[in-house]
């Protein structure tokens, strides 16, 4: 018989991917028939524990204590562990966080289990679970079954509804842990302002820019300057992640005049990213992989191309305007603004 175990850091509330793991795991429960636990680690998990206390779980188990407040790969993993040990679930569940990517392996290793990363969607037939993945660039979808338990897996964000439950108060049962060889210490974090961060994972929008916005305009002209205004406003109004092309981020490698706010981090695509959000605009692009690869996990998409036969934009996009993108962004703006 299965049992599940819903794992994740907690800093304050549990973020929106955790949640997203955690209706995952007791949707699997539910199609298993079997039981829910849920283990957390933390300076002080207790209130992330009621946050989601009418989930359902028949076991809220924790990790508590400063130490475990920092993401550092000793106190996260010797926590993961404990955890997992106390619970004796067969199939360990957590988000896609960096913290739990980070020691997921190693905790698998020790428990002398299996682990999954990337792990797009689970599923039960007749009592056995399975995971789907993507691979070759998200071109191909497969679907796993494994023998070996536990089974530790880490699941992508946006692939399900995040859970969304009352909060309550846990009946959390502490569980001991103490790390060796805790050697590293966060001493600060350096991160850009909020307004200047254009990669937002939880955006509704992804808006792609292409090298057609640095590229000469039909009346002869370059326009990179009022291109980089345009995005910013449209990003800072619509609050939209911002992707982008190969070419254009290669640009800027090159020293010519481009986007100064691009980087490879921008790029989607077969040698870029492959992000989730619910809408996507992609303008000034016709490249393959942007709209093949880069939009694979896109809801609608829609598309603005001076190209009225650019194949891709045809084949990929929902809707595509044939349209100069820096008039078409200007008007969006304008009514945005407005
Ligand atoms: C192995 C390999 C891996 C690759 N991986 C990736 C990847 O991961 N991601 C990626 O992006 N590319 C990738 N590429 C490159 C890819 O094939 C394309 O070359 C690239 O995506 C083209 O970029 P683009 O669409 O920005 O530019 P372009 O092909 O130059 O297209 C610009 C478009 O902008 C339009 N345009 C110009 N002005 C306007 C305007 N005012 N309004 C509207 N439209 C306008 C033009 O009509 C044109 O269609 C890869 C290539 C290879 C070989």
């Amino acid at each position: 018989m299965e049992t599940i175990l819903f794992l994740s850091p907690s800093e304050g509330a549990l973020t929106k991917n955790a949640l997203e793991a955690l209706a995952t795991a007791k949707q699997l429960a539910d199609s298993l028939g079997t039981t829910l636990s849920v283990g957390l680690w933390g300076d002080a998990p207790q209130a992330a524990a009621d946050g989601i206390a009418s989930c359902g779980a028949t076991k809220f188990l924790a990790v508590a204590g400063a130490e475990f407040s920092q993401p550092r790969y000793a106190t996260d993993a010797a926590a993961s562990e404990a955890l997992c040990r106390a619970s004796g679930a067969t199939i360990i569940i957590g988000p896609s966080c960096s913290r739990w990517n980070r020691v997921l392996a190693g905790v698998a290793h020790r428990l002398g289990g299996r682990a999954d990363s990337h792990v797009t969607g689970l599923s039960a037939t007749d009592g056995a679970p399975a995971i789907a993945r993507w691979y070759y660039r998200q071109r191909m979808e497969g679907i796993l079954t494994r023998t070996q338990r536990p089974w530790v897996l880490a699941v992508e964000s946006g692939i399900a509804p995040a859970w969304d439950g009352a909060p309550g108060t846990a009946a959390v049962e502490p569980v001991a842990c103490a790390p060796a060889g805790a050697r590293s210490n966060v001493t600060g974090i350096e991160a850009p302002a909020a307004d200047q961060q254009t990669i937002r994972p939880d955006a509704e929008l992804l808006f792609v820019t292409g090298a057609g916005w640095t590229k000469k305009q039909p009346d002869g002209q370059v326009k990179t300057e009022g291109a980089q205004k345009l995005i910013l406003d449209f990003l800072r109004l619509s609050r939209a992640s911002l992707g982008s092309t190969k070419s254009l981020v290669d640009l800027h490698g090159e020293g010519v005049a481009t986007l100064t706010f691009l980087n490879h981090m921008n790029q989607v695509g077969q040698t870029g990213s492959t992000p989730r959000h619910a809408k996507g605009l992609s303008t000034c692009c016709h490249g393959e992989e942007p709209h093949t690869v880069g939009w694979r996990f896109i809801g609608e998409r829609r598309a603005i191309s001076l190209d009225a036969g650019c194949g891709w934009a045809r084949g990929k996009a929902d809707v595509l305007y044939v349209a100069d993108a820096f008039a078409v962004m200007e008007k969006v703006n304008a009514l945005l603004a407005g």
